[in-house]
């Protein structure tokens, strides 16, 4: 008889041979998913035995594991912003530093009545989402380029109730009508330099390319938004950005005339993470 305990024990030890990085979460986190339980349950419930059913779901879930499949899409779950998210491997894994993105821009719209906001590369649409849930006054349209990540986005503003109008295109290519009339450009785009996607951990590269990858130096889509985005904005509105590391600097620099940088902020890790700028009037 394998009883819950047992088959954790089992499953770590197999993570741990496999170098899994966290052996024994991943274990717990998958065995919860397999039994639909939380995964406190898994120690109220020590004892008791699983059936063949669920020992083979949890089987194939830890292979899929151990050929690098990150633990998200294998539950088709992430938490972001204290809210759960539906991801599968169509679009990007939420981090944890995009929050600071999306409270930074929420507490700058904070004083506009009924803003307009845009999520570029809405991806799963945690930004979109999320920030129509801060800010219930205000319209919030997220784009992105592929259908795969619109369908999850899609999903995901329906299982949190909330009205996010999704476009398809190529970053602001499907917003002409707004032009001018935008209040904040909020983006998470692609940043990964061709160079540094060649280190990425496997389980990284199961993420889609298309997500992560920013050209050359990892500036592309920063570039596109500088130019693009500033005839779109309201004089005075805001772009606010997630970067990579060493990329703050670089953005700042590349600012130009058109735009004021407000402000910088660091992650947990000390990386600045998130700028802020404005357009600049006239
Ligand atoms: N906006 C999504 C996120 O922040 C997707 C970003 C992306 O795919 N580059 O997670």
């Amino acid at each position: 008889m394998l009883t819950i305990m047992k088959a954790l024990q089992k499953a770590a030890a197999y993570f741990e041979r496999r170098r899994i990085p966290s052996a024994r979460l991943d274990a717990e986190v998958l065995l919860a998913h397999v039994l639909e339980l939380d995964r406190i349950d898994l120690y109220i419930q020590h004892d008791r035995p699983l059936d063949r059913g669920e020992i083979d779901a949890y089987r194939k879930l830890l292979q899929e594991r151990t050929r690098g499949v990150p633990v998200p899409y294998l539950t088709g779950r992430r938490e972001f912003f204290s809210r759960e998210f539906f991801v599968n491997p169509s679009v990007l894994i939420p981090r944890p530093e995009t929050e600071l993105l999306v409270e930074a821009a929420a507490d700058w719209c904070r004083g506009l009545k009924g803003p307009l906001l845009v999520d570029v590369g809405t991806g799963s649409g945690i930004i979109a989402v999320t920030l129509a849930l801060l800010l219930p006054q205000s319209r919030v349209v997220g784009v992105d380029i592929s259908d795969g990540a619109l369908a999850v986005a899609r999903r995901n503003a329906d299982n949190h109730q909330v009205k996010v109008e999704f476009r398809q295109g190529d970053l602001l290519s499907p917003l002409q009508d707004l032009k001018g009339k935008i209040d904040a450009i909020i983006s998470n785009p692609p940043y990964i330099s061709q160079c540094e996607w060649e280190g990425l951990p496997r389980e990284v590269r199961q993420e889609p390319a298309r997500a992560l990858l920013g050209g050359a130096d990892g500036l592309d889509f920063y570039r596109r938004l500088l130019s693009e985005g500033a005839p779109m904005l309201v004089p005075g509105g805001l772009l606010a950005v997630e970067a990579g590391w060493g990329q703050a600097d670089e953005i700042a620099a590349m600012a130009g005339e058109n735009w004021r940088v407000e402000e910088t902020i660091s992650d947990y890790g000390g990386i600045p993470r998130v700028i802020l700028l404005t357009r600049r009037a006239g």
